[in-house]
């Protein structure tokens, strides 16, 4: 697929960008939106407030197309289908996943069908499936129980699952993990994340393995994942039965990539913590107030879990630390309006606007 454009500073997909790491070939349609190449911002105010010793950078995945790092994933999954001539993709998803499937599908010209849980799904994301033509269905459970039916539906019928179970998502993912490194020069000496279905902990994983297979860096970093403290499965050891969190794109009671994370935090010499939906919002308002980047809940579980560590003394000398972002403030307005002030409201008139603001 071709693109209108003459500029060559513009951003090129993570397909191309990262070809000779892809699963890819000559003959691979590739089904891109630009997605990756996304700011690594460097975040003083932040590091000032939660530990000065700390060199925090924040991988801001919310600029990606759809909102989200699932974009990076769904490019590679989406081009593989139609290059294995699949005409329908299917998922379960708490939001992202839908949003980037059904774009990712819209733009193939193909067929999506994606379960979510009903009543849980941020707004912003549920718009994006229905407007770009998916087939959306609500399952009156949560979304371990419409990853089963997906994985069953998908085995019985000439459908492609789209989910991170799909190999090809989390190669696309590893890119964040390549533009960390080629960004720093280096990999950070942690890497924080949140982790829902943990497939994005393994991609970043895998990435900077290949990263140092390949020589382009020399050490990896201390892998740290933060899970909601009410949907925390692989922190208690077993699975939870009623996820709950109000950061509803890591509200995941079973994850398909559990094995992966656990190995991801052992091989690294990281680990994997919980936070509260307390801790979790107050990292939110920070990320908001203090840096001015917009991020939903869920990503904020990466800040929330560094400030926890931090408090406790985990980090005992300076230390660069990479923070995924993984989706977009706007996708979830509901829950900043409910953080923040209610505006004032005033007749047009000059004289109450100063008083109202004290001049
Ligand atoms: C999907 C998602 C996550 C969780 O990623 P996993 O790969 O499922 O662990 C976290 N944050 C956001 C915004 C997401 O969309």
């Amino acid at each position: 697929m071709s693109f209108a454009t003459t500029d060559s500073q513009a951003r090129i997909g993570v397909i191309e960008r990262y070809r000779q790491y892809m699963p890819v070939t000559d003959k691979t349609p590739v089904i891109s939106l630009l997605e990756g190449s996304t700011p690594l911002i460097k975040a003083e105010r932040l590091a000032a407030a939660i530990d000065p010793k700390l060199t925090i950078y924040l991988k801001y995945d919310g600029m990606n197309p759809t909102g989200s790092f699932k974009d990076r994933g769904m490019t590679m999954a989406i081009s593989k289908a139609v290059e294995e001539g699949s005409q329908a993709v299917m998922c379960a998803s708490t939001g992202n996943t839908s949003a980037a499937a059904a774009a990712y599908s819209a733009r193939a010209g193909i067929k999506c069908i994606v379960l979510i849980p009903k009543g849980n799904i941020a707004l912003g994301k549920l718009s994006q499936a229905m407007i770009h033509g998916a087939r959306v269905i609500q399952i009156e459970g949560n979304f371990d129980d419409a990853l089963n039916m997906v994985v069953e539906m998908t085995n019985k019928y000439p459908i492609t699952l789209v989910n991170s179970l799909n190999p090809y998502r989390i190669e696309g993912q590893k890119s964040g993990a390549f533009e960390i490194c080629d960004a720093l020069g280096q990999a950070p000496d942690f890497h924080a994340i949140p982790v829902g279905n943990a497939g994005n902990i393994t991609a970043y994983w895998k990435g900077y393995k290949e990263y140092q297979a390949h020589g382009k860096i020399d050490r990896l970093p201390k892998m740290i994942g933060f899970q909601a403290s009410g949907s925390a499965p692989i922190v208690l050891g077993h699975p939870v039965e009623n996820p709950e969190t109000i950061a509803t794109a890591i509200r995941i009671g079973n994850p398909a990539s559990w094995k992966q994370a656990e190995a991801a935090r052992d091989e690294s010499g990281g680990l994997i913590d919980m936070v509260t939906d307390d801790e979790i919002l107050e990292a939110y308002n920070m990320l908001a107030g203090l840096e001015g980047v917009f991020c939903e809940p869920a990503s904020a579980a990466s800040v929330a879990g560094v400030r926890k560590k931090a408090a406790q003394g985990y980090f005992t000398e300076p230390a660069v630390i990479t923070c995924v972002l993984t989706g977009h403030g706007l996708k979830d307005p509901d829950r900043a309006i409910k953080m923040a002030k209610t505006p004032d409201t005033l007749p047009a008139d000059m004289g109450a606007l100063l008083k109202l603001l004290g001049y």
